[in-house]
């Protein structure tokens, strides 16, 4: 099917819409492994996205949930940074077993491989560069390796690359100014992608406020870069901010924090950081510009599809550039149209997409 003319964004499928692929859930007696690969969509190429491996209290199901709804999100996240990728994720339950971690690791590179290439895996929360070799021995369909490995190594700081340049895009347009000089920034999560962006933040003379649940990483943390330290992340979202940036799991801001915090931008690394529609309509009825996550978080996957492609692929710069450039285009169209920067960038990718897809028979 040809899409002649963009959908009202009435139409747009609703963020934990499960029109995917492909969903393949492998439990293995064997090695206890728990594991999930969602393929949303290969419309536009194979589909790309990292493996997370983390506890789920609710266990399966709350994979499951998770798993669909990041697979969603990586097929924005491609067609939004004008990679000819799709979108794909994986998940694996971590029990804390932690002497079957390498089995487990090996099973989930041999699930992957039996999809032939449908899905292409890198590293995510919970996962390394490490890992990504060891399972890089047993599949060729992962990325994300260590440059001694003949990969492009971690690809965190890229991703905090384009979360630093998305603040600034977000801040010119809320605030006039993209300044960064003695703004108060809160960072909550200093793993991978957040210590790489605070320590950015301060050098550029922010005034950042980092949190972390492991509070020795974000009390060394403050002590190394002068950041100051805060509690808990209740405690950031308490305070008011220029700049909240959340950098741990998905799911921060429901719709009664998006009526409380008191922010002027909302930008940060983790993956669906909203829980749904209704928390960004609060928040943009408030006046709080939300820089789609999937655009301010693409670099990570930039710089992962660069390994993929090996150099025959597009620049990475030229493809950051060209992602920051969507985000002003979606943030001025929301403007115009009375809808959120989210709902435009949506709406953006997923006509890329529609375009893509073989018609129906
Ligand atoms: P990470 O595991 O290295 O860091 C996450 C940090 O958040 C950890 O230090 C953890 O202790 C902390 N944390 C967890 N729950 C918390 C809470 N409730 N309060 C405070 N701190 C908490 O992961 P990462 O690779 O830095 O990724 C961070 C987020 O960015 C994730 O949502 C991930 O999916 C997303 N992301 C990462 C990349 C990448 O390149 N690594 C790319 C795109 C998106």
């Amino acid at each position: 099917m040809t899409i002649a003319t963009p959908p009202p964004a009435s139409a747009i499928p609703a963020l934990h819409e499960d029109d995917h692929e492909q969903v393949v859930i492998r439990q293995d007696p064997e090695t206890g492994l728990r594991f999930i690969v969602a393929v949303h969509s290969t419309a536009l190429g194979p589909s790309l996205g990292g493996m997370r491996l983390r506890r789920y209290p609710g266990g399966m199901r709350e994979v499951l949930e998770d798993v669909l709804a990041l697979s969603r999100t990586m097929t924005l996240k491609a067609a939004a940074a004008g990679l000819d990728l799709g979108g794909g994720k994986s998940v694996m339950l971590d029990d804390g077993r932690a002497e079957l971690r390498e089995a487990r690791l090996v099973a989930a590179a041999g699930v992957i491989d039996s999809l032939e290439g449908a899905y292409i895996t890198a590293e995510d929360i919970g996962t390394t560069t490490s890992d990504m070799d060891l399972m890089a021995g047993h599949s060729r369909y992962v990325v994300g390796r260590s440059r001694e490995r003949g990969g492009g190594g971690d690809p965190s700081p890229a991703t905090a690359e384009t979360v630093f340049q998305a603040i600034g895009r977000g801040l010119s347009h809320a605030t006039g100014s993209a300044e960064l000089e003695g703004r108060r920034v809160g960072v909550i999560g200093v793993g991978k992608v957040g210590s790489s962006l605070a320590s950015r933040l301060v050098g550029a003379g922010a005034r950042v406020i980092v949190c972390d649940i492991d509070t020795e990483r974000a009390e060394r943390f403050a002590v190394d870069t002068g950041a100051e330290l805060a509690p808990s992340a209740e405690a950031i979202l308490g305070l008011e901010l220029d700049v909240l940036c959340p950098c741990a799991a998905g799911g921060l801001i429901d719709e009664a924090l998006a009526r409380s915090i008191d922010v002027a931008v909302v930008a940060g690394a983790a993956n669906n950081p909203l829980t749904g529609r209704a928390a960004a309509r609060a928040l943009a009825a408030r006046g709080i510009l939300y820089v789609p996550d999937f655009l301010a978080n693409c670099g990570g996957l930039i710089h992962v599809a660069s390994e993929w492609y090996g150099d025959s692929g597009p620049a990475p710069a030229d493809s950051i550039a060209r992602a920051m450039d969507r985000l002003e285009v979606a943030m001025a169209t929301a403007d115009a149209e009375d809808l959120t920067p989210h709902e435009v960038a949506e709406r953006q990718a997923f006509e890329r997409v529609e375009r893509a897809r073989p018609p129906a028979r």
